[in-house]
Order: structure tokens, then C-alpha cells, then sequence
């Protein structure tokens, strides 16, 4: 016997439908890539994002032909997050720090018919349109006044005469709900990118679970700036969550560096933002060089890489702004876990609250977590054992865009997530490694993350990352690179000393190399294949540490 409920399928287009009816004067800003504030109301984002889907109707496309964006976070990047799914097209965002040979591949891999673009990105579409074998026209994010006069792409196009032309009445299609709605690639630090491809479905109970207050914790009352790009994994879902919720939406456009932040912040009385930790240090330096203070921001969510200790200190204690860590990827949606502190912890004093909020957390309720051994054996929930993460779901990949990769699944359906970890009695996971990143030392392993964090405590440390390097005896032995604040010095005795009697005699790095930069990837993650690659020769000195 089947339930006797209402099968209305969940499409994203009801997102926007649901904020224009109820929080249709509630603000959406935008700083813009000339650095113009732009600002307006869910009722004209719905407005516009009519217009959108009505403007890619008349190009002439087929339902799920891919629409390819490489774009800030604004509004007209929202507008398209709406117009695009919502008419039954697929909206596949692009992250543009990746290399042009690479988005060229990406989008003829993905068939784009159409890429729209921020200004900022002119050069690169004028270097890679002769190599997109699939786009018919190319959409410049811009109003009539700021088109460039000549302009070696072929058939482009002004987003703001495209939107003005068109009708603001559009029928939303009554979609099957698990029709693809966006499509995203893997940063794929080996191998070609694999595009993951959220269904409307998917996206929707994803939405659904960040808001819950054990996760993001998102209502009509927050304001959000979401510093992570819409071009990585959605924004985390935030735009979608920003709909549900109605609350205030602040878009940074491409001013990422502390001071635009920061302005935004107090300006628009940001309560909520959310992005990578390499972000935060940026903000976080120049709030302490002005001796600045949060007036409104009292939730921070830092996420894509391990947040420091020091760092969740730092926001928690001198700031008073309460950071919430939380863990995910790509083929989750992204999200997997969030940590958030339970009842019983509430009794606790404020060093021992924090050590938990260091890691990554719960599992969000729709997501299952297992760990195993190398052997596949499931292993307890004891925060001790460490093995390797596996994870089910209804928003994770079940397979990649044109099985990229073959089946990415286990043979019982668990995707493997490449993260290695422990998960405590009360269901706190906390990450050690990525398998790949795992220091095998004397058959046990030594967590690259542990160690770069306590580096990262050490107040003369900007950025840390542990790579592993052959050893005769112990096959691997970690090497410590270390990028010191600007203006600070520290030596790798001192540096050696700051670990003393923190960590296991036999953890101790073999030695610290001091570096001027720390290559980061495409999301603003340390890219540890580059060190890899530039430590490859790398000899460990004989007398250094030795054990
Ligand atoms: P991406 O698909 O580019 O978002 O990368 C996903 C990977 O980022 C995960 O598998 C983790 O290795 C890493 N990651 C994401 N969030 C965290 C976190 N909070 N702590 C540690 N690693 C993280």
C-alpha cells in the first residue's frame, strides 16, 4: 500500500517561488567586478531569473543541454543558478583558477552550448573559445555600457540586453525530480576532472539539511555572505539554503581579500559567512593589523581543508564569532558532517568544548559514515582506530558525468571518499589524512594534518603542509614546509622545540624546510602533488632528528 500523500516533485525552481511569495522585499547585494555595489529583493531576483531562462529559451536549447559559467558570486550568477536549472537546462559552473587547457577540456567533455562569463574572464575566453569545440554563443555578464567594442570571441552576446528583451512571465517546467539540475567537475589534482551531476532532487534535500541548526543553522533572520564561489560545489549549497530560508544575501563578487570582506561585513551586518580556512587567514590578519571587531558576523562555517586549531581559537575566543567545521566534497553536494557541540557537552570547559569543535563533526542526517581498515573490515566508533572514510547517501554521486572514471562505488554501494579517519563514540569524525597524503612511517601512519596544525599554532606561522619523503629504514619520514608570517622569524630549533612532549617522539619531522609560498590548488587547498614534485629530490639530512 502506497502513502496517500501529494507527490509534488522538489525542483529547484520552488525555491525562489517560495522566497518572491514570502520574503519578496528581503535583500540581495552584490559588489560587482568594478567594484559597484549592486543591490535588489528576492522579488526581482524571481523577476529576472524568468527572464533568464526565458532569454536561454529563445537561443534555441533543448532540455539538459549544459549552460558553462565562469563567474563570481553576483547576482546575475544567481540568476542563472535559477533561471537555468529551473527551465529543466543544466548548469554547470566552472572554476576558473583552473588551468585554460583544462576548462577547455571540461567544457567540451560537458557538451556546453552556451558559457556566460564575468568581465574579469574576457582574456581567458578570448584564449581558450578557439579550442570549445560545443559553445554556440558566449554571454558576456555585463550591461550594454561595459561590452567591449571589438572582441575576438565569436558570438557574443550582453547578458543585460538578453535580459531586458525578454518576457518576465515563464510556465516553471514540472520536472521529474530527479532531472539533472547542475553539474560540477572534481578539481582532479590527478587524472581529467570527473563532472558530478546533482538532480533537482538531490539539490533540494541537501537544501533541506544545511539549514537544520545542528548544521549550518540558517533562518530568515541570518545574513549571509558566502565567501566560497558559487563555482565550487555551489557555494556549498548556500544560494539554494538563502531561498529557503529568505534570509539576506551579501555576494562579494571578486573582492575576496580581507579589507572588501570585511567592509561587507559590517556594512550589510553580515551574522553568517562560510569559506575556505586560506580565506580566513587573509581576513583575519587584516582585522588584527587594524584592530578591528565583528559588530554583526557571530557564525563563521570553514570548511574544504582541516580549519587550525589556532585559527577556530582566534575567531571563538578573541572574536567572539563561533565557527562551525564542517567536511565534505564534491560528490557530496558537498556536505557530509558538521560540528556542532550536543547537551551534554554543555558542561564542559571552553578548552575541552573547542578540542571537539576542531573536528569535523556530525554526520548530517541523509548522510551514512563507515570506517574501514585496508582490509575493508568496518572498524568502532573509538576515536582511536583510523581508517578509511566511506560514505551513502541521497546527494552523493552515484556515478560521474559519462562514467569519467568508471564506477566510482564499492561493490555494497559505499562511494569511498579518499579521506582517511577516526569516528568517536558519539559520532565526531575528525579527518587524519587523505589517503594519498598518509605519512607511512615503520608500518604505522603519522597524520600530515596534526602536524601542520600544530606548526600552525606557532604564533611566526602563516601556512604549514607535511609531505612525505623516502626513508631507508622507516620507508617514509615526514618533512615540515613552513611559510612564516610576514615580518616574523622562527628557526626550525625553536620551531622543533613548540612540538616538544605535543605529539609522539616518533611523529617529529625529520626537517623544516622554509619556504616564501605554499602553491594552492584551484579551491584554495595546499596543493601537496606540487610539493610532491618540488621535494622530489629532496634528501633528508642524516643527523637531522635522528631517532
Ligand atoms: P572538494 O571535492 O574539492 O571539495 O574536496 C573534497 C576534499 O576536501 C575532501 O575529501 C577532504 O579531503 C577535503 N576536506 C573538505 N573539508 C574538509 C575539512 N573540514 N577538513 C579536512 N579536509 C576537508
Amino acid at each position: 500500500m502506497y502513502g496517500l500523500m501529494m507527490d509534488t516533485p522538489l525542483l529547484i525552481w520552488s525555491l525562489i517561488e517560495h522566497a518572491k511569495q514570502n520574503h519578496p522585499d528581503t535583500q540581495i547585494v552584490t559588489r560587482g567586478t568594478e567594484g559597484e555595489i549592486r543591490r535588489y529583493t528576492y522579488s526581482d531576483l524571481h523577476r529576472r531569473s524568468m527572464q533568464c531562462a526565458n532569454a536561454l529559451r529563445s537561443l534555441g536549447l533543448q532540455p539538459s543541454d549544459r549552460i558553462a559559467t565562469l563567474a563570481w558570486n553576483t547576482d546575475r550568477h544567481l540568476e542563472l543558478y535559477f533561471g537555468v536549472s529551473g527551465s529543466g537546462l543544466i548548469l554547470h559552473t566552472i572554476n576558473p583558477r583552473l588551468h585554460p587547457e583544462q576548462i577547455a577540456w571540461i567544457t567540451n567533455h560537458a557538451e556546453d552550448q552556451i558559457l556566460c562569463f564575468d568581465l574579469t574572464f574576457l582574456p581567458l575566453i578570448e584564449a581558450i573559445a578557439p579550442h570549445c569545440k560545443t559553445i554556440k554563443h558566449y554571454i558576456l555578464m555585463t550591461d550594454a555600457a561595459h561590452m567591449p567594442s571589438a572582441s575576438k570571441v565569436p558570438n557574443l552576446l550582453c547578458y543585460e540586453t538578453l535580459i531586458q528583451a525578454a518576457s518576465d512571465q515563464f510556465d516553471w517546467p514540472i520536472l521529474e525530480e530527479r532531472t539533472a539540475a547542475t553539474l560540477c567537475y572534481t578539481s582532479g589534482t590527478t587524472g581529467n576532472p570527473k563532472g558530478v551531476l546533482y538532480s533537482h532532487r538531490s539539490t533540494l534535500l541537501h537544501t533541506y539539511a544545511i539549514c537544520m541548526p545542528d548544521t549550518l543553522n540558517i533562518s530568515a533572520r541570518d545574513c549571509i555572505l558566502p565567501v566560497v564561489p558559487m563555482f565550487h560545489v555551489n557555494a556549498w549549497g548556500l544560494p539554494y539554503a538563502a531561498a529557503l530560508t529568505g534570509c539576506k544575501l551579501v555576494l562579494p563578487g571578486p573582492g575576496l581579500d580581507g579589507k572588501s570582506l570585511y567592509e561587507l561585513f559590517e556594512q550589510e551586518q553580515v551574522t553568517l559567512s562560510a569559506g575556505v580556512p586560506t580565506v580566513w587567514l587573509g581576513l583575519l590578519a587584516y582585522v588584527k593589523q587594524n584592530q578591528l571587531k565583528f559588530s554583526t558576523m557571530h557564525r563563521t562555517v570553514i570548511g574544504g581543508s582541516s580549519v587550525p586549531p589556532a585559527m577556530l581559537k582566534t575567531f571563538e575566543i578573541d572574536y567572539g564569532v563561533q565557527v562551525l567545521h564542517a567536511w565534505g566534497m564534491t560528490e557530496m553536494s558537498p556536505l557530509g558532517t558538521s560540528c556542532t557541540l550536543k547537551h551534554k557537552h554543555a558542561a564542559l570547559d571552553r578548552e575541552t568544548q573547542l578540542a571537539i569543535k576542531c573536528k569535523q563533526g556530525r554526520a548530517v542526517y541523509g548522510v551514512q559514515m563507515r570506517i574501514v581498515d585496508d582490509e575493508g573490515q568496518t572498524l568502532p566508533w573509538d576515536g582511536q582506530r583510523s581508517g578509511h572514510l566511506q560514505v551513502k547517501g541521497p546527494w552523493i554521486v552515484r556515478e560521474y558525468f559519462k562514467e569519467e572514471g568508471g564506477n566510482p562505488l564499492l561493490p555494497d554501494g559505499w562511494f569511498p571518499t579518499g579521506d582517511v579517519a577516526t569516528i568517536d563514540a558519539d559520532g565526531y569524525m575528525q579527518i587524519t589524512d587523505r589517503s594519498k597524503d598518509v605519512i607511512k612511517s615503520g608500518g604505522e601512519w603519522i597524520s600530515s594534518i596534526d602536524l601542520e596544525n600544530l606548526a600552525m599554532s606557532h604564533p611566526s606561522v602563516q601556512m604549514a603542509a607535511c609531505i612525505a619523503v623516502p626513508h631507508p629504514k622507516w620507508d617514509e619520514r615526514p618533512l615540515l614546509i613552513v611559510m612564516q608570517r610576514s615580518g616574523e622569524t622562527v628557526s626550525k630549533e625553536q620551531l622543533l622545540a613548540h612540538f616538544q612532549g605535543k605529539i609522539a617522539k616518533w611523529w617529529m619531522p625529520d626537517d623544516i624546510v622554509f619556504v616564501d609560498t605554499i602553491p594552492l590548488g584551484a579551491t584554495g587547498k595546499i596543493l601537496k602533488t606540487k610539493l610532491r614534485e618540488q621535494f622530489a629530490d629532496y634528501k633528508l639530512p642524516e643527523t637531522f632528528n635522528a631517532r
